[in-house]
């Protein structure tokens, strides 16, 4: 595949593309379908713990956690492989693409480690058992300042776009923060931090952190967590509106 002669390079590119776009489209659904199983494992907990089938309860929990870990593994590899796509250029040298995904797969979990304990999905499940017989008694060990949103486990954290006032849910070409995790209009912020460099703070109120072009991304999981949003606000049967984010993480 890798040719050096221009109409065989320009067709290695546009092979390589695809590949990519497909591989990154297949690891989206996964993790689309993972986030669903979670949601219906929650369910089940929920009824056993009721039924105070509490190993069952456990052995679940342990099934989440696993979940979990899966899928941030295929968050960080749909990552790799957007990375290493958009770096490649068709030359003459055989390229080791396993080694190539192996070595960014390991950079990216050292950027962002994963912690499934601190998901926002799992807590969100231990939640919900713990709410079956202690409802409105604070979860025991849970501090909730500590629960940091982290790497490719975070929520949305903003619901419009502080650039242009979008909301989230309606933006044509989000992009978030890998420091801050907000996101953004992908246009206007990146006018914005170029505009702004190097003191390119983040537009939203009250947060430090200084944006960077090269560390504001579509991550794996901004769509699919949008995608999320807009349907639990169409349960909601506000469509398009959204008031407060905290309102929107109950059942
Ligand atoms: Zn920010």
């Amino acid at each position: 595949m890798a040719s050096s002669s221009s109409p065989r390079s320009a067709l290695g590119s546009t092979r390589m593309e695809s590949t990519v776009t497909a591989l990154c489209a297949d690891y989206q659904s996964l993790i689309a379908e993972i986030r669903k199983t979670l949601g219906a494992m929650k369910n089940i907990a929920v009824d056993l713990e009721k039924d105070k089938k509490l190993v069952e309860v456990k052995e679940l929990e342990e099934g989440v956690l696993a979940l979990l870990n899966a899928s941030d593994d295929c968050a960080h590899f749909s990552s790799a492989v957007k990375s290493i796509g958009d770096a490649y250029v068709p030359g003459t040298q055989s390229i080791d693409f396993g080694n190539l995904l192996k070595n960014e797969c390991n950079r990216l979990k050292m950027d962002s480690p994963p912690n499934p304990q601190k998901n926002s999905l799992y807590r969100q499940f231990k939640e919900a058992v713990w709410n079956v017989h202690h409802a409105g008694q604070p979860m025991p060990g849970e501090e909730m300042e500590e629960i940091v949103m982290t790497g490719t486990q975070s929520s949305l954290l903003n619901i419009t776009c502080p650039l242009t006032g979008k909301p989230i849910i309606e933006l044509e070409d989000p992009v978030r923060s890998m420091d801050c995790k907000h996101i953004y209009e992908k246009a206007p912020i990146l006018q914005y931090i170029k505009m702004k460099a190097p003191n390119s703070h983040c537009p939203m109120a009250g947060c430090p952190r200084v944006l960077q072009v090269d560390r504001v991304a579509c991550d794996p999981l901004l769509l699919i967590e949008i995608d999320e949003m807009r349907s639990r606000q169409d349960k909601l049967g506000r469509p398009s509106v959204a008031e407060d984010f905290t309102e929107l993480d109950d059942d």
